[in-house]
């Protein structure tokens, strides 16, 4: 199974790597046979759903159920703030010593694929 890719930053996850996933379907109720959605994976990394988590309410009602789970599970513990603090200070030193020597790292494409939840 290919890896996922964070929603909002579009940054490859890595097998194993610490992240939040919001798993999204849809299924009728009261109506016979019942219909349901195939499921969605969605998949944000450390940084993006530590600032998610602290960051201003989103808009649009789905966005803001997402919103409150993601606290949820980031105010519960604090292994994903540790883990986006590392993986600054990581992206903090490459910037400092880049290893081509050349401009640095490019910058990363906004994600916004048209998804039910935009942030
Ligand atoms: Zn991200």
């Amino acid at each position: 199974m290919e890896n996922p890719f964070c929603l909002r930053c579009n940054r490859e996850l890595e097998t194993g790597e610490k992240s939040v996933a919001v798993f999204l379907f849809a299924q009728t109720t009261g109506v016979r046979p019942r219909q349901k959605s195939s499921a969605r994976r969605i998949c944000f990394c450390p940084q993006c759903a530590v600032s998610l988590a602290m960051g201003p309410a989103p808009e649009g009602a789905l966005n803001f159920a997402a919103w409150q789970m993601i606290r949820d599970v980031v105010g519960a513990q604090p292994t994903l703030t540790e883990a986006a603090w590392e993986n600054l200070h990581t992206t903090a030193s490459e910037a400092l010593l880049p290893a081509t020597g050349t401009d640095g790292p490019a910058p990363i494409p906004r994600a916004n694929s048209g998804s039910y939840l935009e942030f």
